[in-house]
């Protein structure tokens, strides 16, 4: 699909990243665009906190590629960089403009390795690049998907391919040899905190091959997404903004009312698929070639 884009200025495109030990091992994040076209009706991007104007327009960053290549020169530590966790990196202007198969080039020639989020089939474009990158470095990409039904996926992911065809995404990467699985986040309280999900969602992660399945089993209501978000989901029942505005009020953090008993029901649904799903053992189980290599390489 083609598109208009408007570019604004920047000076930095890569930063520091010190929460790597609890999300995904990452060592630098970088947003390449900003803004998202998918329109899911939870996005946590969407907030004011982030500062972006009109988030469902897509822009990019002036020079993004130039800038980027200038500070992967400049890095001692070859780390993991990560794509898209304030907007989702194969939107629908990247198939034309190619500024994330353009990153991952600069990443392969530079020897990084990368954590990419995405819901998008885009992904499978550039996997003769991820294998090039994970011959050196580590690569990680997460599927995002939030329920099993395609029905419900559509409302609360209005332009995003359905769940089936991201669970087949999902098989395909694996399929190359790619280290890949399932990232469940958010989880809806009311609407996909079901043990009939969450036990589909597992099943169907292990069956599509998935290394992993990730989940934080609730979600966050920043304050003025808190309209956009209660707008739509009256569409799936009425009255359903104001179950939350009871239980919730203002709270950040919405976990689901039996956030313990989900939690340990899913662990278990994980453990009986032989599915990785703690954050520390998904990081050292697709860092381990890696780290493998560099012992091997010391002697
Ligand atoms: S794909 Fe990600 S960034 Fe884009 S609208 Fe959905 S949640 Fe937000």
């Amino acid at each position: 699909m083609g598109g208009f884009m408007e570019y604004v200025k920047t000076r930095t495109i890569m930063t520091k990243s010190d929460q790597g030990n609890l999300w995904f091992g990452i060592d630098y994040h970088m947003n390449l665009y900003r803004g998202c076209s998918y329109g899911c009706i939870y996005c946590d991007s969407r907030s004011d906190s982030y500062h972006i104007k009109n988030f469902d327009e897509i822009k990019s960053k002036e020079n993004a590629l130039q800038i980027l290549e200038e500070e992967l020169a400049s890095k001692q530590y070859r780390g993991v960089v990560s794509f898209g966790t304030l907007s989702d990196p194969y939107n629908a202007l990247e198939e034309e403009y190619k500024i994330t198969r353009g990153a991952l080039e600069l990443i392969n020639k530079y020897g990084f390795g990368v954590s990419i989020d995405t819901k998008s089939d885009l992904v499978l474009r550039d996997i003769d690049l991820l294998k090039e990158i994970q011959m050196n470095n580590n690569v990680i990409i997460k599927i995002s998907i939030t329920t099993y039904e395609d029905e419900l996926a559509r409302v609360l992911e209005p332009k995003v391919i359905s769940s089936t065809k991201r669970f087949e995404v999902l098989k395909t990467l694996r399929e190359n040899g790619i280290y890949a699985g399932v990232l469940m986040t958010p989880v809806l309280p009311f609407i996909t905190d079901s043990e009939d999900n969450i036990r589909n969602m597992v099943r169907l992660a292990s069956l599509n091959k998935a290394n992993f399945i990730y989940t934080k089993m609730g979600m966050t209501l920043r304050s003025n997404v808190h309209d956009y978000y209660y707008e739509h989901i009256e569409e799936l029942y009425k009255g359903l903004s104001s179950d939350y505005k009871c239980v919730y009020g203002n709270s950040l953090v919405c976990n689901p009312l039996r956030y313990p008993d989900l939690l340990e029901f899913f662990v278990k649904e994980c453990n009986r698929y032989h599915l990785l799903c703690d954050m520390s053992e998904i990081i050292k189980d697709y860092k381990k070639k890696i780290s493998m290599n560099e012992q091997i390489s010391l002697f």
